[in-house]
């Protein structure tokens, strides 16, 4: 038995080591073949391995909060159309590397439709990030700071789909600005990019340092792209006014 154990630790195969006792149960009151039984072993294996993989991917994508589209209100939201919301859940722009842009004043449910996609591009085995615009900045800074910002571009380089919430709110310098170029031109018609503001699209070249780099970042970014204007009253006032 501890032989038995010992090559099931070294081949990694840990659901299975953690099965024996049960497999061995099934294989004395079932009938079972060995062709079958061996079947179960390796098919049982591989589920557990893609749940490992699986939660391990919706982990790495911190991803702030769990939402849903079938959580979304769309009748409250009328100002964007739920069928090109609910295409969207298929994934086809992550596979076509196509971006989403979610535009719109606050409380309108930019971020809860963009940690929904987030979500299920990570369920079903995309390689995600969901960050803030200002984090994604920071940890840039960071990484210069120690020497590793092109290591972190190119890791941010390998995910499918990177979510930027906020885009827009604050300045950025020169070296903001850039990395923030380089990140947008390594991800052009190879991964996908979503991206919330509450500016319009004239006020993006605000917060860039130069026009140029604001006109050559925004190329890339809006060139396959599906954008979302959304408009209304707050969700979070929702039931407020009714009852004042
Ligand atoms: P935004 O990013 O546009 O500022 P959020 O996505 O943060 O807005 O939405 C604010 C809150 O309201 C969140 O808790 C979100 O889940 C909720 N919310 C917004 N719009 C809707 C909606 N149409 N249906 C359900 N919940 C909504
Ligand atoms: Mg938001």
């Amino acid at each position: 038995m501890e032989d038995l154990l010992d090559g099931l630790k070294r081949l990694k195969l840990r659901h299975t080591r953690d099965c024996v006792d049960e497999y061995c149960r099934v294989a004395a009151t079932r009938d079972m073949s060995f062709y079958d039984f061996l079947k179960m072993v390796v098919a049982e294996e591989i589920a557990a391995r893609e749940e490992t993989q699986r939660v391990k991917r919706i982990r790495n994508a911190r991803i702030p909060g769990h939402k849903t589209l079938s959580e979304f209100d769309f009748a409250f939201q009328p100002s964007i159309p739920k069928r090109e919301i609910l295409e969207l859940e298929t994934l086809r722009f992550i596979e076509n590397h196509e971006n989403v842009v979610l535009l719109g004043p606050p409380g309108l449910g930019k971020t809860h439709i963009a940690m929904a996609l987030a979500y299920e591009a990570a369920v079903q085995g995309k390689d995600v990030l969901f960050t803030t615009a200002q984090d994604l900045i920071d940890n840039l800074y960071a990484a210069m700071a120690d020497g590793t910002v092109k290591q972190k571009l190119r890791s941010l380089g390998k995910l499918d789909l990177i979510a930027i919430d906020e885009l827009g709110y604050l300045p950025m310098d020169d070296t903001a600005g850039n990395h923030l170029f380089q990140l947008v031109s390594n991800a052009y018609e190879r991964q996908s990019l979503i991206v919330t503001s509450n500016r319009p699209f004239e006020e993006w070249g605000a917060p860039f340092p130069n026009p140029s780099l604001a006109s050559a970042t925004l190329d890339r970014l809006l060139h396959h792209v599906s954008v979302f204007t959304f408009s209304g009253e707050s969700y979070r006032m929702k039931g407020v006014n009714a009852s004042l």
